[in-house]
């Protein structure tokens, strides 16, 4: 019998950080369809939607205080979701309305990863050579082994996450 969980992929994005900022940069909200600063693309669906402002269009059918990604993950994928964050290139874990970030597997050759100061995004790619590849596997082997929930526990009761940004927002 075939093992199908190891069939799953998460949905293709650009490689390179510079490439996927371009591609990024344009790309509007599939909800509101407005051009935001900061949006964020769903990994497991391809979705991107808005971050730093509140998406209109799905107002009615959202719980109170709920966010638009709180909401896909809740409506679109079961419960929770693993968000690309194309302007820095950090990854969001959503499970139940609860999230956790995670380093951006977008990593130079000596593995430091891309950041606000990088000037050359270009130089930082999700490959073998910088370890961007495995962090990436290692994000989609929570989602296939069902452990999001607790890679969101975990980062919770790290001191240093930075969860509690997020709470200041509607997620
Ligand atoms: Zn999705
Ligand atoms: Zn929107």
């Amino acid at each position: 019998m075939l093992c199908c969980e190891y069939s799953f992929e998460l949905c293709e994005i650009p490689r390179n950080f510079k490439s996927l900022q371009l591609h990024f940069y344009k790309t509007p909200c599939h909800y509101c369809n407005a051009q935001v600063q900061h949006s964020v693309t769903c990994l497991l669906c391809g979705v991107t939607m808005c971050y730093s402002r509140p998406c209109g269009s799905v107002q009615e059918t959202k719980a109170a205080n709920e966010g638009v990604l709180s909401w896909h993950a809740r409506v679109h994928e079961g419960g929770g979701s693993i968000y690309l964050q194309p302007n820095d290139g950090t990854i969001l874990l959503l499970q139940n309305g609860a999230g956790a970030t995670f380093d951006t597997p977008f990593r130079s050759k000596y593995g430091e990863l891309v950041g606000p100061s990088s000037t050359d995004g270009g130089a930082f790619n999700i490959d073998e050579h910088g370890g961007g590849q495995g962090a990436l596997d290692s994000i989609k082997k929570l989602y296939v082994d069902s452990q999001l929930a607790n890679a969101v526990l975990q980062q919770r009761k790290n001191p240093d996450s930075a969860y509690k940004i997020y709470l200041k927002h509607a997620i």
